[in-house]
Parts: C-alpha cells; sequence; structure tokens
C-alpha cells in the first residue's frame, strides 16, 4: 500500500468509526433476482463488527441473494426436475427445507400456492422473452400432469418427482426465502437491525436505536408511485404479490405470472394481496396463494392461519374493494390514507 493509499484507508476508517458511534444507518441497493434489493443497516455491534467490516457484512448478505437467485439454476434442482419418472436425484438439506416448506403451504392453503406449477409456468413462459398464451388444450395438459405429481424423499440424500414431466417452480418462495437468508448472514456478522427489501418482499430484524417501530410502504396497485397504505413493524417479513410485477400483452389481453392452479390462467381474483409471516418465505408464500384466494376467501384463510392480510381488487367501474384482517388493520399506521376512506 502506498503512503497515500494508507492515509486514505485511515482516514475511511476514522469516518467509519465515527459513523458508528452515531449509528446511522447504512444502505446499498443492488440489482438482483431480476429486481432492486436494498439493505439498510440501522444498527450493529461494534465490538463484533468493528469499523469497515460493516461494507463487509453488506456484501456478504448481497453475495447470499446472488446465490439463491441462481435457485432455478441449482444443479440439484435441475436433475430433479430433468430426471423427473425415471430417477432420483441427488439433494442437499438446504433444497429439501425449502421444498417441505412449500409443500405445508400448498396444504394450508388449500393448493392455492403450489410448488409443483412446473409445467404450466413453463408453457406460459412469463417474465421470459418466450412469453406465449398456450392453447386451451396445452394447458389441459400441464393441468393433469401436475394433478399427478409426486415429490418423494427416497433417503436423506435422494429425492424424485413423479411423473415424466413434473417440475417444480420455486419461483413463489425463492425471493422471500432470499430475503430471510440475508437476514440470518447480516444476524451472524454482528449487524444488530436492518431492513432487506427486494422487489415488495422485505424483512425486518432487531430494534431500531430509536426504538421505533419499522414503517413499511405498500404500495398502490395501480398508482405505482404512490403508497396504498403505511404499516408499522418491530419485527418480521411483508410480501405483496401484484398483478403489475410482472405480465405479458397479447390481443389487447393482459396475462401476469400468478397462477390459479385450478384454471391454468393467471388469477383474476386480485389485483395485489399483501400477507405478514414471521419469515419472508412465508409471506412471499402467503401472499400468492392470498392474491389467488381473492379478498374474502383470503382473509378468511388467513385469520384463521393467524396472518395479518389484506388483498385488494378492482371491480368493474375501476374502483378498488379490499378486505383485511383485524390483525392487519391493527398494524395500519395510517388509516387516513387509504383511499377508500
Ligand atoms: P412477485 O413477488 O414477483 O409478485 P410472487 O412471489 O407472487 O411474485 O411469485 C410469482 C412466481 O411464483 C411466479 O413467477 C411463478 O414462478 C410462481 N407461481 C405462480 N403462481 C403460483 C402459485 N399459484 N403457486 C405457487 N407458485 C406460483
Ligand atoms: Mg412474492
Amino acid at each position: 500500500m502506498t503512503c497515500r493509499n494508507r492515509i486514505a484507508a485511515a482516514l475511511a476508517a476514522l469516518l467509519f468509526v465515527a459513523a458508528g458511534c452515531s449509528r446511522v444507518p447504512v444502505s446499498e441497493t443492488r440489482t438482483l433476482m431480476g429486481t432492486q434489493v436494498t439493505i439498510t443497516v440501522q444498527d450493529y455491534d461494534n465490538d463484533k463488527l468493528d469499523g469497515g467490516q460493516l461494507p463487509a457484512a453488506m456484501d456478504s448478505a448481497f453475495v447470499e441473494i446472488a446465490r439463491i437467485e441462481d435457485l432455478a439454476r441449482w444443479d440439484e434442482l435441475k436433475k430433479l426436475n430433468a430426471w423427473a419418472g425415471y430417477q432420483a436425484a441427488p439433494i442437499g438439506e438446504e433444497l429439501i427445507g425449502l421444498i417441505d416448506r412449500a409443500y405445508q403451504i400448498a396444504e394450508n392453503t388449500g393448493g392455492a400456492f403450489r410448488p409443483d406449477l412446473g409445467p404450466l409456468t413453463n408453457l406460459w413462459g412469463i417474465g421470459t422473452d418466450e412469453a406465449r398464451l398456450p392453447a386451451y388444450w396445452e394447458i389441459e395438459e400441464a393441468l393433469d400432469l401436475i394433478s399427478q405429481t409426486v415429490f418423494t424423499i427416497e433417503d436423506s440424500v435422494y429425492a424424485r418427482l413423479d411423473p415424466d414431466g413434473a417440475s417444480l417452480d420455486l419461483g413463489g418462495v425463492a425471493k422471500g426465502y432470499a430475503v430471510d437468508r440475508a437476514c440470518f448472514v447480516l444476524d451472524d456478522l454482528g449487524v444488530t437491525a436492518a431492513m432487506v427489501e427486494a422487489g415488495g418482499d422485505l424483512r425486518v430484524f432487531g430494534r431500531k436505536p430509536s426504538r421505533e417501530p419499522w414503517r413499511i410502504a405498500v404500495r398502490h396497485p395501480r398508482e405505482l408511485d404512490r403508497f396504498y397504505t403505511i404499516i408499522e413493524l418491530h419485527e418480521g417479513a411483508v410480501a405483496t404479490s401484484g398483478d403489475y410485477e410482472r405480465y405479458f400483452e397479447v390481443d389487447g389481453g393482459r396475462y401476469h405470472h400468478i397462477f390459479d392452479p385450478e384454471t391454468g390462467y393467471p388469477s383474476r381474483a386480485s389485483i395485489s394481496a399483501t400477507a405478514i409471516a414471521e419469515t419472508c418465505a412465508g409471506a412471499d408464500a402467503y401472499a400468492t396463494a392470498f392474491f389467488v384466494l381473492g379478498p374474502d376467501a383470503a382473509v378468511r384463510l388467513a385469520g384463521g392461519l393467524e396472518l395479518p392480510a389484506l388483498v385488494i381488487d378492482e371491480n368493474d367501474d375501476g374502483e378498488l374493494v379490499s378486505r383485511q384482517t383485524s390483525s392487519f388493520a391493527r398494524l395500519r399506521a395510517d388509516e387516513r390514507l387509504d383511499p377508500e376512506r
């Protein structure tokens, strides 16, 4: 290191320590998982994490998110899908855990969320260059395959998928899981309060130094530069699924990426669904399920599962209609700003 570099490094470290003393929030945004991911660190343990290690901790959290971004390309998931109907594929504990959770949520939501929609999502290709409106018979065929799909763990290191053509699509939990993992990495490296946000899915942990709750904006589903409501949360995860996130248009019809497993078409039951849960993987998957179920059924189910939820639909006149659980209403900081009131 040259002398000048050394002085610059010493100065940077000094500035950093000064910032550490005042506990200013440190924030960084990167493009990952096809969206903007922002990590905001509000507080950190100086003993565990002295000075210059904070950027390194944030970097490690981003690297962890990038690892999960590649989940669909993980060798073990690719093999499991490619070898469906033929042979078992080697599988690690992490992927088994994630698949188990996804199936658990499928059970809790009566199949509104399903991890085995691969034949259908591949057919539509929404979010890829090959997006298209499939023929009716193709959709029927995919639904038939999905209804027969069975995932079996053979022993702790092998699993198989049947029948031939079956395919798991973990796109409905991947982003939330990535947020959970980023929080885990930050916590492990000495960060004591932070928010990780990835395009509509976020998780907060730790008390802010001010002891105030985190204030989280829920996006307005039709005026995307506005928020629909603000909620206050001390700890936990919030995820929103919207029909505006990813879609393609053909012959005047708009087709988005959240499918109703009953019909095989994008669900028209809602335009946005927000779920709050302990983990972001859970919030992510439940938001997808609540979207599919629509306001009334979703809020009934969410109440039973004790998950705060807000589901919005649009009536024929273009007016927004929403339902929320009472637990969600209690978290709202700004009922006044609700456009319905
Ligand atoms: P976003 O966060 O972009 O709104 P979601 O979390 O709602 O997306 O997940 C959408 C993704 O989940 C789709 O791209 C697809 O891979 C998968 N998916 C779509 N419909 C379902 C469903 N009913 N159950 C489970 N996964 C689904
Ligand atoms: Mg989601």
